[in-house]
């Protein structure tokens, strides 16, 4: 039978994890560790991922700081709220929910982070240290996928792991860390040949490509460890729902494990988010000392 993989009681565990060694830093006089949110615009999905994100940091004991910009800001005012961040000693992780309104640069306002502050992991010298396998800061869905990835399988050396999709924040970043546990790497993308026969030779198969259902069970080898990284809101039979980019029905029965949509990879990504702010807060009162 197949395994369900639970990101949803994975991630509970690993905040309470967060939240166990903030409560003993702050018996040893240690600050609690400070996120700052930064919303712009209105973006209902956003919004919600904002405030699950403030939601998860107060459960794990840390503080919380949300900054909203109406989505018509200026780039100057938008690089002045994070300048300010960077700034405050009570604020140790940075993140600016993405994607930001058209007319502002995503890359110039990743670029002022703070490196030591980048809990997404975004900014060019945090994804320099980890394709050189030095990173303290690990884009938060990747670093998830690979913590449940080590729970179902132990030690990845030699499996072969296909990876779809090659975005900054989920596809190129899991290839570098699946690289690091030993894996056997292949990227499939939009402009890759027969990237289904390609997938179908995978141990590890990891979808996070943006289309809905697009994986069925025609890409999975038998036996596969399928992580389902799409989040993509449908109409089906006139009501909303989120689905993967795997077809989870179809899918299910042919893999050793896979991950739900919700309840896998969305929970376990805020989950590493409070992780990456405990790290940093942590470097940040060592360098104090
Ligand atoms: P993206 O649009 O930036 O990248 C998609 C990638 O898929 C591209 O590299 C493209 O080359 C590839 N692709 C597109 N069509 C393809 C096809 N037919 N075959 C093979 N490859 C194809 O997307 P992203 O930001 O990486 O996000 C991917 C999905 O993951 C989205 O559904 C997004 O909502 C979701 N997501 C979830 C979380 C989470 O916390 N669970 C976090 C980030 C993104």
């Amino acid at each position: 039978t197949t395994h369900i993989i639970d990101g949803k009681r994975l991630a509970d565990d690993l905040i309470a994890e967060v939240g166990n060694e903030v409560r003993r830093l702050a018996e040893l006089g240690v600050p609690a560790p400070g996120l700052a949110v930064v919303l712009v615009g209105e973006d209902p999905a956003s919004a919600i991922y904002v405030r699950n994100k403030i939601k998860r940091a107060q459960e794990a004991g840390m503080t919380s700081i949300e900054k909203r910009l109406p989505a018509d800001c200026t780039q100057d005012s938008l690089e002045a709220v994070v300048e300010e961040l960077n700034q405050r000693a009570d604020v140790h992780g940075i993140l600016v929910q993405l994607p930001l309104p058209k007319h502002l640069s995503e890359e110039r306002i990743i670029r002022l982070i703070a490196p030591s502050k980048d809990v997404d992991g975004f900014h060019p010298e945090n994804v320099g240290l980890l394709a050189t396998g030095q990173a303290t800061l690990i884009p938060c869905t990747p670093l998830g996928c690979l913590e449940m990835l080590q729970r179902e399988i132990g030690d990845l050396s030699g499996k072969h792991a296909v990876i779809v999709g090659r975005s900054n924040i989920v596809g190129k970043p899991m290839a570098n860390l699946l690289l690091q546990a030993n894996c056997t790497i292949t990227v499939v993308h939009s402009r890759s040949v027969n990237g289904k026969a390609i997938a179908r030779q995978a141990d590890i198969l990891v979808a996070a490509v943006g289309v809905p259902e697009l994986v069925d069970e025609t890409w999975v080898k038998p036996g596969a460890v399928v992580i389902d990284v799409g989040i993509n809101a449908i109409e089906k039979a006139g009501k909303r729902r989120l689905v993967g980019d795997v077809n989870y029905a179809k899918v299910a029965p042919y893999a050793k494990a896979i991950t739900p949509v919700p309840g896998g990879v969305g929970p376990m990504t805020i989950a590493c988010l409070m992780k990456n702010t405990l790290v940093a807060a942590q470097h940040a009162s060592q360098s104090a000392r």
